[in-house]
């Protein structure tokens, strides 16, 4: 049964129902019964659903907090544009830096598909840099290519490396400047080899990574800004 607020008056002579902020009033006589407004808010319930779904949608979007903001991406300002739109999207034209999101306003959690919009947007520029880098490492340190390449949000790792050889980064890369992508790219392909992080480890990331400290470093210090957070 539908939740509402009940106002009676003697003067009124008909039902009526309003529906704003999400809540549902009925305006109702003193002579019809409560039965009688149930069944005839039952008769309504199509036209309540879909003003309570309007309304939730309204909601959505007015809480998305800011109509512009921007993001990092390989360590450059790019503007983030909301929009809605029949289609729902990301475009960059000409590596602009001007990113478009746009969703149908059909879409009932607007700012989640925001987000996940912004990250398959991050996903795509992180995989096709990292692929690249990975084919010219690979031939560089004379090794062979990983058996699989992945893409993941992680909480406090930037990379991973299992004897499979598959190798996982982690999408808020994205934001870091290519320099750095590069150390966390020899580090994962310096596992391929050892496990660990031994002498020998270390001493192979440095063969072809010289400045590792400073891209670590950097990793240390600036890591946690990386996260792109809705507020
Ligand atoms: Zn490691």
């Amino acid at each position: 049964m539908l939740d509402y607020t009940l106002k009676r008056s003697k003067r009124r002579k008909t039902v009526a129902i309003k529906v704003a902020q999400r809540e549902l009033t009925v305006y109702a006589p003193h002579f019809v019964t409560k039965t009688q407004i149930n069944e005839w808010l039952l008769s309504k319930q199509d036209w309540i659903d879909a003003q309570l779904h309007k309304q939730q949608i309204q909601a959505d979007t007015r809480q998305f907090p800011l109509k512009t903001q921007s993001i990092k991406l390989f360590n450059e300002a790019v503007n983030v544009q909301f929009d809605n739109a029949a289609r729902t999207q990301w475009q960059q034209h000409n590596e602009s830096q001007t990113l478009l999101l746009s969703i149908s306003s059909r879409v009932k959690h607007q700012t989640q598909m925001y987000q996940s919009l912004l990250e398959q947007f991050l996903h795509e520029k992180l995989e096709s840099y990292i692929e690249m880098r990975v084919n010219d490492y690979c031939q560089l340190m004379g090794e062979k290519l990983p058996s699989n390449i992945r893409i993941q949000l992680y909480k406090r790792r930037w990379g991973s490396c299992n004897r499979r050889r598959e190798l996982t980064f982690n999408l808020h890369l994205a934001s870091a400047p290519t320099w750095v992508i590069d150390y966390v790219i020899v580090h994962e392909l310096a596992h391929l080899k050892y496990l660990n992080h031994s002498a020998q480890f270390w001493q192979r990331v440095g063969l072809f990574y010289s400045d590792y400290k400073q891209a670590s470093n950097w990793l240390n210090n600036h890591g946690m800004s990386l996260q792109w957070v809705f507020e």
